[in-house]
């Protein structure tokens, strides 16, 4: 049975110049797209952290379908961190830098219970931006970063760096 980072090496589309001229873009679609390998990643995302979070957080779009993937094997809710802009008010917001661009993010102000233990998932760590602006709301709506799963981690970026206070856990680094 091939590990999880052998499936994301082997199933991963890397589309150079998009969605800008100099970005090298790492398409997890065809990753998720695989039963074995949803399953692989789910498992040992999940298995990282067992026994330590109570809820999932997606971060939007792909974080979403791993976030209900570990959410389902783990017994627990998910929540949909969000882009600006989708949810009705009232709504906590974090700005932030992106590898390129801004963006922000957001979730429903009462959400979450306070000291609930969250697990926030996403496709890619590249700068931490969007991580770091995802633990900064949950933290903010009160809940408590049990940490950070990631497919791949771009490691030239200093994402890790950026989350040094946070356990982080990437499926493969590249
Ligand atoms: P960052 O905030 O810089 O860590 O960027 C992470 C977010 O942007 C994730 O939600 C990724 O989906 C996306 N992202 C950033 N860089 C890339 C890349 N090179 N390939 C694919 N997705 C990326």
């Amino acid at each position: 049975m091939p590990t999880a980072a052998a499936l994301v090496d082997r199933l991963t589309a890397v589309v150079p110049d998009f969605p800008e001229p100099g970005i090298l873009f790492r398409d997890l679609t065809p990753t998720l797209a695989d039963a074995a390998a949803l399953k692989a990643i789910t498992d040992e995302l999940v298995g990282a952290f067992a026994g330590g979070f109570d809820l999932v957080a997606g971060i939007e779009a792909r974080g979403f379908l791993l976030a209900a993937a570990a959410a389902y094997a783990a017994g627990t809710g998910v929540v949909a961190v969000r882009k600006a802009g989708k949810l009705p008010p009232e709504t906590l917001t974090e700005h932030y830098a992106l590898e390129y661009g801004r963006a922000a993010l957001e979730i429903r102000a009462d959400q979450l219970v306070p000291g609930t233990r969250v697990l926030v998932l996403d496709d890619v760590l590249a700068t931490g931006g969007t991580v770091a602006a995802t633990c900064t709301l949950l933290e903010r709506a009160g809940a408590v970063v049990a940490g950070v799963g990631v497919v791949l981690e771009l490691a030239g970026l200093g994402g890790r760096d950026r989350l040094a206070d946070r356990r982080v856990v990437a499926i493969r680094e590249v």
